[in-house]
């Protein structure tokens, strides 16, 4: 069976594009998460997880299209320990990368199936990846399937939901009768 991650890779549309990333673009990402995988700390599960993410040209801290990548670091006390999609987001926003700056997220296991991000992923993906960014999930063998984030989490909970501090610490203050809001009689 070939490991070539490129050689999955389908025929692009007519502007040259998969899923919005030219070829080169694509092959970056998901040559960078399979190779991820060999970076895992999973003494425990041994089940290796790579991410990767590709950053536009145009974030504030990249002049050129690029790629950071992560894998999953567990922990003795299994709880503890932290997915691929997860380490890979935290680099990135050290580096100063927010909403926008992401094109597309790459995930690969060493399965036979697609593996998709997990739950709690999901929402941590969501807080600074838009609705639309493509999330390609690789099978072993370079395959992958394409899921956009909206897609894996949809009617998802994020930060344009909450409404304006202001507003909540009027809430608050009604309820506990503390500063910004009337103060409740007792009965
Ligand atoms: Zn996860």
């Amino acid at each position: 069976m070939s490991t070539d991650p490129t050689s999955s890779i389908p025929r692009p549309d007519a502007n040259g594009l998969v899923h919005g990333l030219t070829i080169e673009e694509l092959k970056l990402l998901s040559t960078s998460c399979l190779e991820a995988r060999a970076l895992a700390y999973c003494p425990y599960s041994l089940f290796r997880v790579g991410a990767s993410l590709l950053i536009h040209a145009s974030s504030p801290t990249t002049a050129s299209t690029t790629v950071i990548s992560g894998a999953n670091i567990e922990n003795a006390s299994y709880p503890v320990g932290t997915c691929a999609e997860r380490t890979a987001l935290g680099t990135a926003i050290l580096q100063g990368h927010r909403l926008g700056s992401f094109k597309a997220i790459g995930v690969a296991t060493d399965m036979d199936d697609f593996c998709s991000p997990c739950g709690m992923c999901r929402q941590f993906i969501r807080e600074f990846c838009g609705n639309e960014v493509p999330v390609f999930m690789h099978n072993k063998s370079g395959e992958f399937r394409v899921l956009t984030v909206g897609e894996l989490l949809p009617m998802s909970f994020g930060p344009e939901k909450l409404p304006p501090r202001e507003v909540l610490k009027g809430v608050v203050g009604v309820e506990q009768g503390g500063e910004g809001g009337e103060k409740i009689k007792e009965a």
